[in-house]
């Protein structure tokens, strides 16, 4: 199957609904769809029913469409609209908002909003090794997202000022009124990125995090920061001091701070009100982003996004109830 190249070449092209589950079980199953409700041998094997454009398995005789156990399962939305939205979410570099995407597709708003938080579920990726491997530093940075300084009350910024000091340089109950803190992780070897929101951003909890990420040993690179003041005993731990310099040789975290930048334009721009709750999956969507940005070792094209976003649409689901935080997700991580 030859993928499109541009997103008005993609829409063309999946306005067939056969060509989008063909695509769709082509990533899913590349060995031949598989029975979701059966085991082993048992589960492979079964046979298309081309009017219904269902399988129907062999051993249980249940049926199942290309949707099943994904993030489109339950969906009305056709694959017709799933597919360019897809394309769009993982290709638009500044994200693409609710309001577009419902008259891009001529979906309401509600739905266009319910859509992208189940792409961007699909863009999550899970963390399967540890960072550092390869022997190059890992830069260690946080930030915070939300409400801007400026359109503060005055009372309220003096206050939002002295935390933010204390919160540099104290270790002190590491929240920040109004805002979100978002820890992120940049292997400089790999240039991969993983980032996420954290619930303050005390030692513990940042450090637990290198900890959880990072290979014993390797070389982290922070600010001076004094919550990563311990980690020099499992790592080898370099600082940049931000008053005085920005770059001490390799020493820095300017990569890092080039994905904040980047995260802050998509939100300010793109998503302008996005509750803390949420926050996580713009981050999620910003990460498979810049990790699959292309780059001169690895050139990859808008057609190569889209097919990795579409290779990791299995195995993951998320209702309208889990969404507006109603009930726990069901998806493993
Ligand atoms: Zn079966």
């Amino acid at each position: 199957m030859e993928i499109p190249k541009t997103l008005q070449a993609a829409i063309q092209f999946f306005s067939n609904e056969q060509v989008c589950i063909d695509a769709v079980a082509m990533m899913r199953w590349p060995d031949g769809a598989e029975c979701p409700d059966c085991r082993g041998e048992q589960k492979k094997n079964p046979y298309y029913l081309k009017t219904q454009k269902r399988w129907k398995c062999r051993y249980c005789r249940r049926q199942f469409s290309v949707k099943v156990g994904s993030i489109f399962e339950d969906s009305p939305i056709t694959l017709q609209k799933w597919l360019p939205a897809l394309w769009m979410v993982c290709n638009c570099k500044n994200g693409v908002s609710s309001h577009e995407l419902h008259r891009a597709l001529g979906v309401t708003q509600k739905t266009a909003w319910f859509m992208l938080h189940r792409l961007r579920l699909a863009l999550r990726n899970k963390s399967l090794f540890k960072m550092g491997q390869g022997g190059g530093p890992v830069e260690v940075d946080e930030t915070f997202v939300g409400g801007r300084v400026g359109n503060m009350h005055k009372s309220r910024r003096v206050e939002y000022q002295r935390l933010r000091s204390e919160i540099r340089n104290v270790d002190a109950s590491g929240k920040y009124p109004g805002k979100t803190a978002v820890m992120g992780l940049l292997d400089r070897d790999l240039r991969q990125v993983r980032a996420k929101v954290v619930p303050n951003v005390r030692r513990d909890t940042l450090q637990g995090e290198v900890l959880r990420e990072v290979k014993y040993g390797s070389k982290v690179y922070t600010d001076e920061a004094p919550a990563y003041d311990l980690l020099h005993n499992r790592f080898v731990h370099d600082m940049v001091n931000h008053v005085e310099e920005y770059v001490k040789g390799q020493v820095h975290t300017n990569g890092i701070e080039n994905f904040w930048s980047l995260l802050k334009r998509t939100l300010k721009g793109t998503y302008v009100a996005v509750e803390p709750f949420h926050l996580d999956r713009y981050v999620d969507e910003q990460v498979f982003r810049f990790n699959n940005r292309a780059t001169k070792d690895n050139p990859l094209n808008d057609s190569d996004r889209f097919v990795c976003a579409l290779a990791q649409v299995a195995g993951k689901r998320l209702t309208y109830k889990e969404l507006t935080g109603k009930a726990g997700e069901t998806t493993p991580f």
